[in-house]
């Protein structure tokens, strides 16, 4: 499997880990992974009683939890990962992700 690099300001490099799953059974819809990506890859939900995925501000809403919205918009910075303290967020290495 091909390593992806990428490089820091100083030419020194680092391998970006992507989001690839989001454990909704822990999440605790807290928002703060929403809070530190700024690439428009993570969207608020609501959960039903059924387990339906539905708005944020539907009357039906039991929980919040997040989701992953737009996988492709990651740029593997990690940040989410590291304010989730419910560890509810996967990541994977470049070359597994571009693999894929
Ligand atoms: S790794 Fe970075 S870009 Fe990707 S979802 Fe997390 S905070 Fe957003
Ligand atoms: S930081 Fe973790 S627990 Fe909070 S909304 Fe994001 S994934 Fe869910």
């Amino acid at each position: 499997m091909t390593e992806y690099q990428a490089l820091r300001r100083d030419g020194t490099s680092w391998t970006p880990m992507f989001i690839e799953h989001l454990e909704a059974e822990t999440c605790i819809g807290c928002g703060r992974c929403y809070k530190v990506c700024n690439h428009d890859v993570l969207a608020l939900m609501g959960k039903t009683e059924d387990g339906e995925l539905v708005d944020a501000d539907d009357d039906e809403v039991e929980r919040m939890i997040m989701t992953i919205a737009d996988k492709g918009r990651c740029v593997g910075c990690e940040a989410c990962l590291l304010v989730c303290g419910s560890h509810s967020i996967k990541m994977i290495p470049a070359a597994e992700a571009f693999a894929a």
